[in-house]
């Protein structure tokens, strides 16, 4: 028997999960697309104006708009602005098509080191933010049958058949409180306090549906920050849509990345419980990032500022045709270049920038020590993913960006890189045929049914054995401990984490849940020890590269490592909560224009508030 002393929210919580298991999920006609029965009462004509008011002058960057901006003297006045902002940035967005992407670990219960990913579940698509909101995958759908085109409309919840029904929308469901029916005549607002969020003061208001609201509308919290009324976080989950449904709880940010819109960019989702006399076993932790808000929808839109000029230059002495191996060459990097061009456009490549110099310096100091001189240099870029893996096109590697969060420290970083400089090393070329335009033109959606980086194995054994060669001869040679430590954490985890370890572009770090790559250097480590605290041999997802989803630039997060005080800290390869440190766009994010006349310092965007710390 269950304890029936816990406080009501306990009771409430308990009572949810038990209802959810005998439940059927959702459709999105039912609840989010219900139309707006109620006609809408005309707003008080000053609340109006001065929610107008708030909404032009914050999305001018103007200083004086702010100072003629009366402030609101009490909270009803606040509350309309906050519905202001909420509606105008609903307008602002609707035009885009971010990327988002949610990964889902399902955890089971190990006793030393409390829950632990069991499988997981990987969703990447384009979100249209224009009427409703829908999206299309870019992976393709495996093996469902039965009432697809229903399934995919369905949100998160639970199936009759006492299992998680996972639906890629239900996931960025909490972008918005409610797309549709934001305003008074569905919600009560009640203040509750103030509150820090960063360096962002906040209010913080509890909202609750009104009685006959109708069904599927927010529960929960809202952080409004103190200036111009902009929601910068959501936290709760959507009442019943009907008897028999049910809402994933998720906790949603925004971040500042463009002057006065706080735009959502990451969800962190979580179920289930694993308390002393819970029934119910199942649970799950999952990430949803948005990113690549502004990508060009297509060609059409792109600017004249975009082209390139580099191909325009003829520099060589005498201007003569290419002899035919630098025919081959200037062959391979057109192909190189129309593949990343085309990644970049898709949102899967971050812009080049500071974290390739880092990955950079690594591949020169193997290089270097081992005498390599290539006829182009090696580049290094980021995907803008959270799967594991790495390929090269001509002379530049692509890693992850889940990998190099998880990556311990520089020695594994080598190992990865190591294994991709061999390919190139060894003129494993791949991707001559992307030299044609034609194979470059296709939805974006199409990316991974369009290009493909794929070794053959005896490729795969060959730079594995030469990358263990250029790695003991560099300066990493005595730092494959940590190396093949990696590997071995990873071992003990591929077989539960078989979407985390999914390529879409390059070859699988393993095979049917074995590491394969570079599984040598375990051979040599140390036993992987969860008890040692200062063994670290994988890190958590999202704490080491921060992916800017405006811009899809990616940066390396500089906060300072919490210290871990057990074996449960240590979540190697795993979701952990979102609690980026908050700021405001014009006092770290600016751009250097803006702040011509001091000099220009690097500091002032190294912490900017999207840090997914965990
Ligand atoms: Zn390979």
């Amino acid at each position: 028997m269950r304890r029936v002393t816990q406080r009501v929210m306990r009771q409430v919580m308990s009572n949810m999960n038990w209802i959810t298991l005998a439940l059927l999920a959702v459709t999105m006609t039912a609840v989010a697309q219900q139309p707006a029965s109620a006609p809408q009462n005309p707003q008080p004509v000053a609340a109006t104006q001065s929610g107008q008011t708030a909404a032009q002058s914050s999305a001018a960057p103007s200083g004086q708009a702010q100072a003629s901006l009366t402030p609101p003297t009490t909270m009803d006045q606040v509350v309309d602005r906050v519905i202001a902002r909420e509606s105008d940035l609903i307008k602002f967005l609707s035009p885009r098509t971010p990327i988002v992407e949610t990964y889902l670990q399902n955890l089971t219960q190990d006793p030393q080191l409390g829950p632990i990913p069991q499988d997981d579940h990987y969703f990447l698509g384009r979100m249209d933010l224009s009427d409703s909101i829908d999206r299309s995958d870019y992976l393709q759908e495996k093996g469902k049958g039965e009432g697809e085109g229903m399934e995919k409309r369905l949100l998160g919840g639970i199936t009759k058949r006492f299992k998680f029904q996972y639906q890629p929308l239900g996931f960025s469901w909490m972008i918005f409180a409610d797309r549709n029916d934001f305003d008074r005549q569905h919600y009560n607002f009640h203040y509750a306090r103030r509150e820090f969020l960063g360096d962002v003061r906040c209010l913080v208001f509890d909202l609750t549906p009104k009685k006959d609201a109708g069904h599927g509308r927010f529960l929960g919290r809202i952080w409004v920050e103190d200036q111009d009324f902009n929601i910068v976080r959501l936290n709760g989950t959507y009442s019943r849509a009907s008897r028999n449904s049910y809402y994933f709880h998720m906790d949603s940010w925004r971040l500042n990345l463009i002057p006065g819109y706080w735009v959502p960019a990451y969800i962190y989702s979580e179920e289930g419980d694993f308390t002393a006399g819970a029934k119910n076993k199942i649970a799950f932790k999952a990430q949803t990032r948005m990113w690549g808000y502004n990508l060009k929808t297509g060609t059409a839109n792109d600017e004249l500022t975009n082209i390139r000029v580099d191909s325009v230059k003829d520099d060589t002495p005498t201007a003569q045709d290419a002899t035919p191996l630098a025919a081959e060459r200037e062959w391979q990097q057109q192909a190189e270049d129309n593949v990343l061009e085309r990644l970049e456009r898709a949102g899967l490549l971050a812009p080049a920038g500071d974290v390739d110099k880092i990955l950079q310096t690594v591949v020169n100091n193997i290089e270097i020590t081992n005498n390599i001189e290539l006829p182009r240099p090696v580049r290094t870029r980021v995907l803008t993913t959270s799967p594991l893996e790495t390929f090269s096109v001509g002379n530049t590697i692509v890693v992850s960006r889940g990998l190099i969060d998880v990556l311990p420290d520089e020695g594994s970083l080598a190992m990865v890189l190591s294994h991709e400089l061999a390919h190139i090393v060894l003129g494993h070329n791949l991707g001559s045929q992307y030299a044609f335009s034609d194979r470059m033109l296709f939805s974006d959606e199409g990316t991974y049914q369009n290009l493909g980086f794929k070794h053959i194995p005896e490729e795969e054994a060959a730079a594995d054995k030469k990358a263990i060669e250029m790695l003991k001869a560099s300066p990493y040679a005595q730092k494959l401990d940590s190396a093949g430590l990696f590997i071995k954490a990873l071992q003990t985890r591929a077989p539960q984490l078989s979407a985390l370890l999914q390529a879409h572009l390059g070859n699988n770090i393993t095979e049917n849940g074995t590491v394969t790559r570079m599984s040598q250097l375990a051979n040599s480590a140390p036993a992987l020890d969860w008890n040692k605290l200062d063994q670290i041999a994988a890190l958590p997802l999202g704490g080491r590269v921060k992916l800017n989803p405006w811009d899809d630039k990616v940066e390396i997060v500089k906060a300072q490592p919490v210290a871990i005080t057990s074996a449960r800290d240590k979540m190697p390869f795993e979701v952990t909560p979102f609690f980026p440190r908050l700021s405001r766009y014009n006092t770290t994010n600016a751009p250097a224009a803006t702040t011509a006349t001091a000099p220009a310092t690097t500091a002032t965007t190294a912490d900017a508030g999207s840090t997914p710390t965990n």
